[in-house]
């Protein structure tokens, strides 16, 4: 096993599982993020441990900042420095513009961008003294190019991408890259409110013709936290089968 440790934000189930499973599998001691279910979150470490890997799990809201900082403190206890991080956790919302609050505005925004910039906040300072460090964050191809009736949504994913881009060029100096992935339809129970004509016709406008699975992201994720992606930074991976080429 190598020295590196991941925490994976939301890792409970879904991509962020997946991200955590495959990080283990390259050799990183995972710390499996989870906001309300414990079980399913140790169900994730355990996986890992049954193969011969190291995790944890810490059940931290990340929208509110005093449990990501006893995230950060519990991390380094356990498992020593944290030298990637992976924002995964994440909230949809389909709702007309219409009929958005702005209760729904702060419901989403704080998971999705606030949550971001909370476990940046916590975990970056220790990357900075150690001159090294990975972040990736899952944003959406909606945060590239929007979709109707996910305004919140797009806009939060959108603003991931421009702090993953300003954050990339400030934390360059002190060996840190920040990347981004968007993925396109995935498998996961974030789709569950959608319906199986929707996803049909999702899965038509995808030149790869199929729905993404969560280890088509968790993929991307396992290059962008390698030492080999050092040269990449301020980049946004694309993982949508092609429904969105820019
Ligand atoms: P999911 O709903 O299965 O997983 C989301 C995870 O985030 C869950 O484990 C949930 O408990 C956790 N979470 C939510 N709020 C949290 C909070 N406040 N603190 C900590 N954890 C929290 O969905 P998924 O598809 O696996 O989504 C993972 C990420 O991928 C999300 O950021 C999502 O926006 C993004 N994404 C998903 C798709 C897709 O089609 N599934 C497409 C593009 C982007």
């Amino acid at each position: 096993m190598s020295d590196r440790v991941a925490l994976v934000t939301g890792a409970s189930r879904g991509i962020g599982k997946a991200i955590a499973i495959e990080l283990a599998k390259s050799g990183f001691k995972v710390l499996v993020n989870c906001k309300q279910n414990i079980d399913l979150a140790r169900a994730t470490a355990d996986e890992i441990c049954a193969s011969g890997g190291r995790a944890d799990v810490f059940q931290a809201d990340v929208s509110k900042p005093a449990q990501v900082d006893a995230m950060c403190q519990y991390a380094t206890k356990v498992f020593g420095f944290v030298d990637t991080i992976v924002n995964n956790a994440g909230i949809s919302r389909y709702s007309l513009f219409t009929d958005e609050t702005s209760q729904s505005y702060d419901e989403v925004m704080n998971v999705n961008l606030r949550g971001v910039f909370n476990v940046c906040k916590a975990f970056a300072p220790n990357m900075i003294s150690n001159r090294f460090g990975r972040i990736i964050n899952v944003s959406s191809m909606w945060g590239l190019v929007g979709a109707s009736c996910e305004a919140l949504y797009s806009a939060s994913k959108a603003g991931v991408i421009g702090f993953t881009t300003a954050l990339a060029k400030e934390l360059g100096p002190s060996g840190i890259t920040v990347n981004a992935v968007a993925p396109g339809v995935i498998k996961t129970d974030m789709l569950s409110g959608i319906s199986e004509q929707t996803i049909s016709s999702l899965v038509e406008e995808t030149p790869i013709g199929r729905v993404g699975q969560p280890c088509d992201v968790a993929a991307a994720v396992r290059f962008l936290a390698s030492k080999e992606a050092g040269f990449v930074t301020g980049e946004v991976i694309n993982c949508s089968g092609g429904f969105v080429i820019k």
